[in-house]
Parts: C-alpha cells; sequence; structure tokens
C-alpha cells in the first residue's frame, strides 16, 4: 500500500484534530497545519506518539504566500500531498444588522479564500499522481441559520465549491466531496453557548433533544465520515455533500 500525504487544515483542534488523529490511524502520513504553531505541533506529537508520522505546520489558510509556503514545505518533508481536508474555521456571529464589514470578510476569507487557495496550491501535487482527495468543512448552517448570514453563506458557497472541483478534476483521479457536520462538541459551538449566554452542558442538551438520534456529535462522527470518503475505496464518490447530523437535513 502507497503511504497517502494528507493535509488536514485548522487540526490543531476540534475536529480537524480527530480528523488529523483518525488519517494517521489509517495509515497516512499527516501534516496538522493551524494558524496556532503551538496547537498544531501538540496535535502531531499525539500522532507520532501513538506511533504515526505527522509534522506541525503553522499558516493562515486566507494567505495566499503562507499557503504556497506551506505546502510546498509538506512536499519537501513528509511527501506530495494527496489527501486534502479543508476544514479550518471560524465564525463571527450577529444578524444581519448589526454585522460589520470585518465579521463578513474573515468568515468568507477562511473558509471559501482558504479551502479555494488551498486547493489550488494542492491539485498540482494531485494532478501528478493522478490521485487525489479533497474533503471540504460545509455545515448545515449551510441551509440557513439565524445570525450566519456570513458563516451559511461561505458554507454553502463551499458546497457548490465542491461539487466544480468534482467536474474539474475527476479526469486525473481525483475526487471532491463536502462533509456538512449539525451540532457538534468543540471550542466552535462552547464559544457559541457563551455569546448565547448559555452552559455549554445546558446548550447541549438542548441541542441533543431536536437530533433525531438524541445526541449530539463528536469530532470522531465527522473524523469517521472523512476517513471514508478519502480512502482508496470511495473512488465513485465525488462531488456529493455528506450531512453528518444525526438525521436528515435537506
Ligand atoms: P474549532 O474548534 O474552532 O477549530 C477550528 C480550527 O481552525 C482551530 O484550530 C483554528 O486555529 C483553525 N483556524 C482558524 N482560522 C484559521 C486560519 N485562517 N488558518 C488556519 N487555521 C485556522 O472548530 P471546529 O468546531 O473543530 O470546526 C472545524 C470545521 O468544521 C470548521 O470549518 C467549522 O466551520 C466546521 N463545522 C463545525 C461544526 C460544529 O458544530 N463544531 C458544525 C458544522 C461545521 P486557532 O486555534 O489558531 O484559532
Amino acid at each position: 500500500m502507497t503511504t497517502r500525504i494528507a493535509i488536514v487544515t485548522g487540526s490543531g483542534r476540534g475536529i480537524g484534530a480527530a480528523t488529523a488523529r483518525r488519517l494517521a490511524a489509517d495509515g497516512m502520513a499527516v501534516a496538522v497545519l493551524d494558524l496556532d504553531e503551538a496547537t498544531s505541533a501538540a496535535t502531531a506529537k499525539e500522532i507520532t506518539d501513538a506511533g504515526g508520522r505527522a509534522i506541525a505546520v503553522s499558516a493562515d489558510v486566507s494567505q495566499s504566500d503562507q499557503v504556497e509556503a506551506a505546502v510546498r514545505r509538506v512536499a519537501g518533508e513528509l511527501g506530495e500531498p494527496a489527501v486534502l481536508v479543508n476544514n479550518a474555521g471560524v465564525i463571527r456571529d450577529n444578524l444581519l444588522f448589526k454585522m460589520t464589514d470585518d465579521d463578513w470578510d474573515t468568515v468568507v476569507d477562511v473558509h471559501l479564500r482558504g479551502s479555494f487557495l488551498m486547493t489550488r496550491a494542492v491539485q498540482a501535487y494531485m494532478v501528478a499522481q493522478r490521485y487525489g482527495r479533497i474533503v471540504n468543512l460545509s455545515s448545515s448552517s449551510a441551509l440557513g441559520n439565524r445570525g450566519q448570514v456570513n458563516y451559511s453563506a461561505a458554507k454553502a458557497g463551499l458546497q457548490g465549491f465542491t461539487k466544480t472541483l468534482a467536474i474539474e478534476l475527476g479526469p486525473f483521479g481525483i475526487t471532491a466531496n463536502a462533509v456538512a457536520p449539525g451540532f457538534i462538541a468543540t471550542d466552535m459551538t462552547a464559544a457559541t453557548a457563551a455569546r448565547l449566554g448559555v452552559g455549554f452542558e445546558d446548550f447541549q442538551k438542548i441541542a441533543a433533544e431536536r437530533v433525531p438520534v438524541r445526541r449530539i456529535g463528536q469530532p470522531e462522527d465527522v473524523a469517521n465520515t472523512i476517513s471514508f470518503l478519502v480512502s482508496e475505496g470511495a473512488s465513485f464518490v465525488s462531488g456529493q455533500v455528506i450531512y453528518v447530523a444525526g438525521g436528515p437535513l435537506c
């Protein structure tokens, strides 16, 4: 079996960290890319301590020069990337009439521009290998969510981005899919609870009552789905959006 090289953005914590750990356990060498060097180093250490192969890479996915340098470094130190998970994300929630230009730009830049820059940089290596797996993190918020015009627009945009990647890159053996999580327990949802003035425990309980499987998601629920989509056996699944939300969404 070829050892595939994977890059997971925003993998210092949360869903990204769980995905990096899972892909390493699946046998991939993983570049743990995050804004924060300390958190990416911690995730990479967890992987290497468990016997896997990983490096920590610090970059802001919304900055073209940093993305180009980070991807070149991964190719030089780990090998040519064949798997990309565009997971880095931020929220700047507010109702439309209170949302600032900066709230809009930051969210669109990290999710949409960041995924574009990362994918453009990595696709050259995938095309050369005639193999690639791309997974973009969308969200149930793509279907609309009060207080998130910026985030829902970006996450809906990523669904269109994914489908176009699938069409353009399919002839080169590259698949592109999106996962759209519902409520997952991470620092991001903890921050939402804090903003609403609700304790995180109560917030999770209330959210779980609305989910058909009667629980909220864990980062590993998303990582498990990504693990399938980036596997060799998923070569005929492309351009899809998979909701990982404990029930149907449409
Ligand atoms: P999280 O715990 O807040 O983690 C996000 C990670 O992204 C952090 O490590 C953060 O780095 C990193 N990041 C932020 N901006 C970045 C940038 N410009 N460049 C590089 N890294 C950056 O979030 P999460 O809940 O795991 O979410 C992961 C993804 O899933 C996001 O795309 C999110 O929108 C999506 N999602 C989450 C949920 C949920 O319920 N949690 C639901 C649907 C979709 P720092 O630590 O340095 O800030």
